[in-house]
């Protein structure tokens, strides 16, 4: 076991604060990284606030992880000491059900092992990037392209793979119509994603505000959901919405946007149940989905395809001692668009 420095959370309600992580020993299949960047992810805010359940405290949070590897188990023929890699939302899974055996380790059917707050392997509580340095198993380790600048690679971990792997399932691509819901962290990746694919992309924003941003990033269409006329003027025209808001939505408005044979697939969750009536899903034969994050396999296809096209996300790079401020902004929705953590300064803190 080593201990490597980090910003960790003490309670649902204090600031984070300097402090360390142990990481377990270097095994055979094992890869120790080198943190250089952590992406906040607002996944990170609501589990240490509770959002999503009790907390063991003190935890380390971060699943938006670049880094260089430092050192790699005997086994390990994946990655070699000095690669650029990533870790994303999942640092193991069983490898025996149906889905892992089928490459969807976000799907194990006996739940596949958080990169922080989840049980590992040895029993203890795995925890996250908010550090200098991580252990993984070399099967969730990601080689990330030379092409994808550094310090922009993090939030591809999450907010990339979350986006992809919907826009790939239900067929964003040429002659398709596509909306994106919110233009936040997840949705300005999604823009640029859908848009790389070559769909017809849409941005449904509450406000104006990031029009030109929107357009920016690659939409051709931008629509303020705050004027209720947006909703009478695209009734009926898309293929697919990916929605990727977590506070609730008035679903049935959204679900009348669709045409036919339409999905709106929901990656942004509020914590309570959302209403539907079951008359909007019967017109345009419409359906309603959900998508988790994306299979190991199909996060390092989505980092070649960003490297491809050259797709980063937008980042503002802080110091460990903004963390708590970032996170105050994260919930006001003051971030354009994502932030990264220099993971050099936790070891100054
Ligand atoms: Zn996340
Ligand atoms: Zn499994």
């Amino acid at each position: 076991m080593t201990s490597v420095p980090a910003y960790t959370a003490t309670s649902a309600t204090e600031p984070l604060v300097p402090g360390v992580v142990e990481r377990r020993a270097v095994g055979p299949r094992d890869v120790r990284v080198d943190i250089r960047w952590a992406g906040i992810c607002h996944s990170d805010i609501h589990t240490v606030r509770g959002d999503w359940g009790p907390v063991p405290y003190p935890l380390t949070v971060g699943h938006e992880i670049a880094g260089v590897v430092a050192e790699v188990g005997s086994e390990v023929t994946r990655h070699r000491v000095g690669d650029r890699v990533g870790v994303g939302c999942m640092v193991d899974s069983c490898r025996e059900c149906e889905n892992c055996r089928a490459g969807r380790e976000q799907y194990c059917l006996n739940g596949f092992t958080d990169t922080y707050n989840g049980k590992d392997r040895d029993g203890r509580v795995t925890q996250g990037g908010y550090a200098t340095g991580i252990v993984v198993d070399e099967h969730f380790v990601l080689r990330i392209p030379e092409a994808i600048p550094f310090e922009k690679a993090a939030p591809l971990l999450c907010a990339g793979i979350t986006t992809y792997s919907p826009l790939r399932r239900w067929n964003a691509g040429p002659g398709r119509k596509v909306a994106v819901v919110g233009l936040g962290g997840l949705g300005h990746l999604a823009v640029k994603i859908a848009h790389a694919l070559g769909a017809e992309v849409t941005v449904l924003s509450q406000s104006p505000r990031k029009r030109e941003d929107g357009l920016r990033f690659g939409a051709d269409h931008y629509h303020a959901t705050s004027d209720p006329a947006t909703f009478e003027r695209l009734a009926n025209s898309f293929d697919l919405i990916v929605n990727t808001v977590s506070a609730p939505l008035d679903l049935d408005a959204y679900l009348g946007l669709l045409s036919f044979g339409g999905t709106i697939v929901s990656v942004g969750a509020p914590p309570e149940a959302v209403p539907v009536t079951l008359f909007t899903l019967f017109e345009n034969q419409r359906s309603f989905a959900g998508s988790k994050i994306g299979s190991i396999a199909e996060t390092q296809e989505m980092l070649d395809f960003c490297a491809e096209h050259g797709i980063a996300p937008e980042v503002e790079i802080i110091p460990a001692e903004k963390i708590n401020e970032a996170w105050e902004r994260v919930l006001s929705s003051d971030v354009r668009y994502r932030f990264v953590i220099d993971a050099s300064t936790f070891a100054a803190a």
